[in-house]
Order: C-alpha cells, then sequence, then structure tokens
C-alpha cells in the first residue's frame, strides 16, 4: 500500500481508502474533456541537453503513455535544495492532472503541492537530486496541484537529471481497487459463507438426530434455502472474478433488452412495471456482460422499487464519441452519499432487501472493461438513473 498520501483531513478514511472507493467515478466530464496546451521550450533543458538534445528529450517522452515530469532544484543562499522548479511535463502528465501551460511559471513545486513541504516525499527528492540515487515509491493523491488536480494512486520513480529530476508516474489507481476488493472477498466469503454453512450442520445434526422420523418439511425448507444462498455468494464472486474477460462482437442492445425483459417478466408483472424501451444502439462488446449490466440494473428497479406503480425507462444518447445509456426508475432512489459506494463489491445500502452487493459491482466491471464509465444520477421526480457510457 501507499506510505506517502496527500490531501488528507483528519477523521476521515485514509485517502488511498477514498481513491480506491471514488475513483474513478469522481472524475467528471470537465476534467476528461482537458485538453493539454504543451509547455514551452525549457531553457534549462536546453541549457543541459543543448538544443537539438532537449529537442529530442521532447520528442521521445510527448509520446510516452505513461506520465512524464522534469523537475529543476532551486537552491538557496547556502546551495541547500529549498525547492523544485517545473521544467517539463508530458501531455500525458498535463491531462492527467489537468495543467495549464502556465503552471511553469506561476508556481514552484511546494507552492503548487504545499503538502509536499517537509514531507519524506520532497526529502526523497532532495536526495536523488544529491547522490544521484533513484526513487521509487507508491503515492496517492486526491488534492488540488497548482491550477490542476491530482486524483489517484501512483508508482513513482525520480532518477537525477543536472541539477534536478526526471520523474516517472505509473498509474496504478484500478489495481489497488482490485487488490483491496479481493482482500475484502476473503474477510466477506469467509463471513458470508460460514453462516450458512453453519446453519446447514446444525440441520443435518437435527436431521441424524431422528433417523426413523422423516425430515420435517420446515427444516428441509431451511436447508434449501441456506444452501441457495451459499450458491447464490460462490456465484456472485465468480461472475464477479470474469466480468472483466470480453468476447467481443457487434452486439444490438436493443435485442439484448428484449432478452432482459424476458428474463425479468415475472418480477416486473408482479410489481405491475411500466417498461419503456426507447431505440438502442448496436456496440461492439460483449454480449453476455452487457446483457448481465441491464439485467442486474432493471433487476435493481424492480428489487428497490418504491409505493408508486414501477415505471423504468431505458434509453441512449449519442454523445461525442460515446453512447449514454440510461435505466430510470421511480423507485426509492439512492442518496448522493452513498452514489459511489455502491459500486464497490459487497456494497449495500438497504440491507433490509435481500442482496449480496455484487450487482453494481459487477455492471461497475463490465463498463469499464468496455472503456465506459458508469454512475447514477437522482432522477427527477424521485428514484434513479443509473448511466453509463459505451465507445462508438
Ligand atoms: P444487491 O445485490 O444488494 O442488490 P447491488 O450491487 O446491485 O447489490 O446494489 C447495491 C446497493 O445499491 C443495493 O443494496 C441498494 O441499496 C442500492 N441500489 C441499487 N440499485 C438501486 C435502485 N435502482 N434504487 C435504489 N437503490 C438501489
Amino acid at each position: 500500500m501507499p506510505d506517502v498520501q496527500y490531501g488528507n483531513p483528519p477523521n476521515r478514511p485514509s485517502v488511498a481508502e477514498r481513491v480506491i472507493a471514488t475513483y474513478p467515478a469522481d472524475v467528471d466530464e470537465r476534467d476528461r474533456e482537458f485538453e493539454p496546451e504543451p509547455w514551452g521550450e525549457d531553457p534549462k533543458l536546453v541549457a543541459l541537453l543543448g538544443a537539438q538534445g532537449a529537442a529530442g528529450f521532447r520528442a521521445l517522452f510527448d509520446g510516452f503513455p505513461e506520465e512524464v515530469g522534469v523537475l529543476w532544484a532551486v537552491r538557496d543562499a547556502g546551495g541547500r535544495i529549498s525547492d523544485f522548479s517545473f521544467g517539463y511535463g508530458n501531455p500525458a502528465m498535463l491531462r492527467r492532472f489537468r495543467l495549464p501551460a502556465a503552471t511553469r511559471d506561476r508556481y514552484t513545486l511546494l507552492e503548487a503541492l504545499a503538502e509536499m513541504r517537509g514531507s519524506r516525499a520532497f526529502d526523497a527528492y532532495v536526495r536523488v537530486c544529491d547522490s544521484g540515487q533513484p526513487w521509487v515509491r507508491e503515492v496517492t493523491y486526491d488534492t488540488p496541484f497548482g491550477d490542476g488536480y491530482m486524483l489517484g494512486t501512483f508508482v513513482h520513480r525520480a532518477a537525477k537529471l543536472g541539477d534536478g529530476l526526471v520523474v516517472f508516474l505509473d498509474d496504478v489507481t484500478e489495481q489497488r481497487r482490485m487488490e483491496s476488493e479481493l482482500r475484502g472477498y476473503a474477510d466477506v466469503v469467509a463471513h458470508d459463507l460460514s453462516e450458512p454453512l453453519t446453519g446447514i450442520a446444525l440441520l443435518v445434526t437435527v436431521l441424524e438426530q431422528r433417523p426413523e422420523e422423516p425430515p420435517p418439511t420446515d427444516v428441509l425448507e431451511q436447508l434449501r434455502a441456506t444452501t441457495e444462498r451459499a450458491r447464490e455468494l460462490i456465484d456472485g464472486v465468480l461472475v464477479y472474478a470474469r466480468s472483466g474477460e470480453l468476447h467481443s462482437e457487434r452486439v444490438r442492445l436493443g435485442s439484448l433488452m428484449t432478452d432482459v425483459a424476458e428474463d425479468l417478466r415475472p418480477g416486473l408483472e408482479e410489481a405491475g412495471a411500466t417498461l419503456d424501451v426507447g431505440e438502442l444502439p448496436e456496440v461492439d462488446g460483449d454480449a453476455r456482460q452487457l446483457r448481465r449490466v441491464l439485467q442486474n440494473l432493471v433487476g435493481n428497479a424492480i428489487k428497490f422499487r418504491g409505493e408508486a406503480p414501477l415505471r423504468v425507462e431505458i434509453s441512449a444518447v449519442r454523445r461525442g464519441q460515446e453512447w449514454i445509456v440510461t435505466v430510470r426508475d421511480n423507485g426509492a432512489g439512492i442518496a448522493p452519499a452513498h452514489a459511489s459506494r455502491i459500486f464497490g463489491m459487497f456494497s449495500r445500502v438497504d440491507t433490509e432487501v435481500e442482496g449480496a452487493g455484487i450487482g453494481l459491482a459487477v455492471c461497475r466491471r463490465v463498463v469499464e472493461a468496455h472503456a465506459g464509465r458508469i454512475w447514477v444520477e437522482a432522477a427527477a421526480g424521485g428514484g434513479s438513473a443509473f448511466r453509463f457510457t459505451l465507445p462508438r
């Protein structure tokens, strides 16, 4: 786990926990659409490498998928490093943290990221610069950075360059989130599975004690219910584990929705629901997995319905390079405080209603595997609108 964190207010979950729970749901549209403006030529880089060398350096790193930056040491009268100035940021870095071109002239490192003052990471940067020994560390951020914003967990690699540093960042937020969910599995599966197993063992003991009598129906019913609950848990975990695997083909969401409506017909009828399916697009994706997303979302609308007769609307709009699919209901709704959390594994709000808290985690994994995003908004007039994007 990261051992350096920035932006961690006291008495709150650690930055890592928060980032893991909410990222990337918290990254809004504006962040994604930020188009970086390249920083101009850096005189110090030219002084160090010559005009041709500096141009070569930029040509190499401008195309790098990882975030790359150069920091120059700012030394006080005694020659000690008191701060760093920005030299270069590649487009991946500028886009990732929404850094405008003016950042270099406007801020030093400590001005842009005040929490770094006196931190271990700052001392480490100084040491890299003075000793030439590289430094590798994982850092989680959720903090303003100059006029931009840093969010996520990154492996930092810093190496000496002239009287400064070249810093490489490798985004591991997604891996860390998966690992943390996997750790969560072990606990929940152990706990939730041990409960039905204890129940089953107990019921079997009851049956063993009366070998000559036929088993009472209520004991058999309980046995069936507890084994089904155990099976559901195991299936849920397996589905989640496999939901990142895709077999892509051309998929008509409209016909997937017809299948889903057919599967869920008993529930929809019982709820007296109206299902309103608008025009849905054809996309490239995994039919089974996408069907699961629609099934979970419509299934949840049925499960978490309110007093009013249930109405579910499924629609899609085209925006830029993506489709936005919406599943809207007029049900119980979700408080904004839970809006990010519910997409986590085993995360439930309404514990009165049966469920393992796996459905939305699966939706999220499937959608993200399709390079999309999923989130929930409050629907106008009550209820919730689950939205997900799929590339066109
Ligand atoms: P579960 O297996 O418990 O249904 P999900 O991951 O599908 O798990 O959902 C997580 C939680 O989100 C649910 O426990 C419920 O509280 C909330 N939720 C999901 N869908 C809806 C909805 N359409 N309306 C209201 N609450 C919902």
